[in-house]
């Protein structure tokens, strides 16, 4: 049997990888009062198709949807952020009246073609701010996906930014864009020639050489963009110079899902190929209040995990752990020994590796040096009749018999080394 299509197993030695990414993480979040959240990966594709945009990529063609027992229309979420809105909307988390600095990280689902840094499962790290117009919030989530990746010794990234004005703005610039482009549509790529009609503002994110050239000259968006999303952004972009966060403007930027606002801005690496974007965010003010709750502002990204990893495990340089001791025995007496030492070991927390088959004595010690534990207890029939143990300390290959009673000895010793 093979794994579907786009999905794939992480396996123990990839894992500490996403074990370690999620403990610089949690502590980059914690130290600034970002708490986690985790909400479901099943809710109702109306949510879905409410938040993020029937015209967007996601919604048109990469959901998976299904009707489930009870009839219900059910998507796998495609990403985080309408669950937290509707999550924040359905637990009345507004009734505090705090901002609200939540993170995230757990799987996502769309029907893509799978490459490299592209899954139909992956998985997104992520975080909200919840309840703040303020420019600064926008500023502490960028600030934090920069410590982020920082901590994880990445350096071969550059944060794009952009305001992309309130809806109304858009909405007018929208008008201009295809008044631009029409008379070009015969030379615009295929995808672009669709999305002229459907959403021409992605057209800005086409690879597509001879469309790059004719947006070349097209109007930009910074020209229509009202007073308050000028001064609005004027500020992030001085409080990113204070941090001495480095942006560079790409007014093109305009992210794939409808609800953004204000500030968008995206992480992006040469290294990737095209998969080159490893986290998206922005502001998203109107959402909240578009899924039935109060008008709550608020800003976020999400990383993608498999891209970061993809980027950054030749910097890291991780030991996976190893058991401290290797308890061989042969025999049944010797066997009900050996469940005496793993429950004082467990109760010690000494981690170790309890020999699971009926190997000869020389088979088990081989075993213990491959486990690279540090030191080997063997329990067989003249160590019962004894009542001692064998100790044979793997590094030094020193062995030793010591009396049962004098196990907690040993422990302290083993825990020194
Ligand atoms: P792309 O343009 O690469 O399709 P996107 O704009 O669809 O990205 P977002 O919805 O903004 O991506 O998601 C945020 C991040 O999640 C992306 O920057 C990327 O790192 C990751 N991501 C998105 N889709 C996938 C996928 N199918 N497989 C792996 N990672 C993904
Ligand atoms: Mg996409």
């Amino acid at each position: 049997m093979q794994h579907l299509r786009g999905t794939k197993d992480i396996l123990p030695n990839e894992i500490i990888l996403w074990q370690h990414l999620h403990k610089i993480a949690s502590q980059i979040f914690t130290l600034s009062n970002y708490h986690e959240i985790r909400t479901p990966i099943i809710e109702s594709t109306a949510l879905f198709n409410r938040s993020i945009g029937n015209e967007t990529d996601i919604v048109n063609k990469e959901m998976y949807s299904f009707i489930d027992q009870g009839l219900r229309e059910i998507t796998l979420r495609p990403e985080g952020t309408a669950s937290i809105a509707r999550s924040f909307i359905s637990n009345q988390l507004y009734q505090t009246n705090q901002i609200h600095k939540l993170w995230y990280l757990g799987p996502m689902f769309r029907y893509e073609r799978p490459q490299n840094g592209r899954q139909r499962q992956f998985h997104q790290l992520g975080i909200e701010c919840i309840g703040s117009l303020n420019p600064m919030s926008d500023v502490e989530v960028i600030r934090i996906a920069n410590s982020i990746l920082t901590k994880l010794g990445c350096s071969n990234y550059r944060i794009e930014i952009n305001s992309i004005g309130s809806k109304e703005e858009r909405n007018k610039y929208k008008k201009q864009l295809i008044r631009y482009l029409t008379p070009y549509i015969q030379d615009l790529d295929q995808d672009s020639q669709k999305k002229l009609a459907t959403n021409p503002l992605k057209i800005l994110d086409s690879k597509n050489k001879k469309t790059q050239e004719i947006l070349y000259h097209a109007p930009s968006i910074q020209q229509y963009l009202s007073n308050d999303s000028i001064i609005h952004f004027k500020s992030v972009c001085e409080y990113l110079d204070i941090l001495k966060i480095d942006y560079n403007l790409n007014t093109n930027l305009v992210r794939g899902l409808d609800y953004y606002n204000y500030t968008a801005f995206e992480v992006k690496t040469d290294l990737l190929g095209s998969q080159n974007t490893i986290c998206g965010g922005g502001r998203y003010d109107r959402l909240i209040q578009q899924l039935g709750g109060p008008s709550t502002p608020s800003v976020g990204w999400a990383i993608g995990i498999e891209r970061l990893l993809l980027l950054v495990k030749n910097n890291l340089d991780i030991i996976q752990s190893r058991p401290c001791v290797y308890i061989a025995h042969q025999g049944e007496k010797a066997k009900t020994e050996a469940w005496k030492i793993v429950s004082l070991l467990e109760e010690k927390g000494i981690s170790f590796e309890l020999n699971l088959d009926n190997n000869s004595f020389r088979k088990q010690l081989k075993r213990a040096n491959k486990v690279d534990a540090k030191v080997c207890i063997i329990i067989g029939e003249d160590e019962i009749n004894t009542q001692s143990l064998t100790i044979k300390w793997l590094k030094s290959y020193e062995q030793e018999r010591i009396n049962t009673v004098d196990l907690s000895n040993l422990i302290i010793k083993v825990k020194n080394l």
